[in-house]
């Protein structure tokens, strides 16, 4: 068994109990609505992996940038066919673009928030115990 106050960027980590625990995968449903959560053996909390908790991050900043990278786009192609004359049409665009963000906003922060407060957790941890974030 390897040392659980040694920090690993891969093995899933128990925010209570600070360590790398050992723990059991749960499954629930079955089929297509099968769900997998990971619990800690010691406390039942659920664990995360920092790597997992990363790989979370990038993919819903990845999604936000695609998703601003094809509305933009779109409003080049109209402006090219002059449907942004209409003051009413450019209006709706950018009002419509401004919340589409905002809500991606807010849906992405209460997703990715306890990802973000996970491995800031982490790290911290791993700091104390003389883990140094690779330098590239
Ligand atoms: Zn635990």
């Amino acid at each position: 068994m390897r040392d659980p106050q040694k920090p690993s960027y891969t093995a899933r980590w128990c925010a209570r109990c600070k360590a790398h625990t050992e723990y059991t995968k749960h499954s629930y449903g079955s089929g297509e609505d099968r769900t997998t959560h990971y619990k800690c053996d010691v406390c039942n909390y659920h664990v995360t992996s920092p790597l997992g908790n990363i790989a979370a991050i990038a993919l819903l900043l990845l999604v936000t940038a695609w998703i601003n990278g094809f509305l933009i786009r779109f409003y080049i192609n109209e402006w090219n066919v002059g449907m942004l004359l209409d003051p009413f049409y450019k209006f709706s665009l950018v009002f419509i673009h401004v919340f589409a963000n905002f809500l991606l906003s807010v849906y992405y922060y209460i997703i990715g928030k306890d990802h973000v407060s996970e491995y800031r957790k982490w790290k911290k941890w791993a700091k104390e115990r003389g883990w140094e974030e690779e330098k590239t």
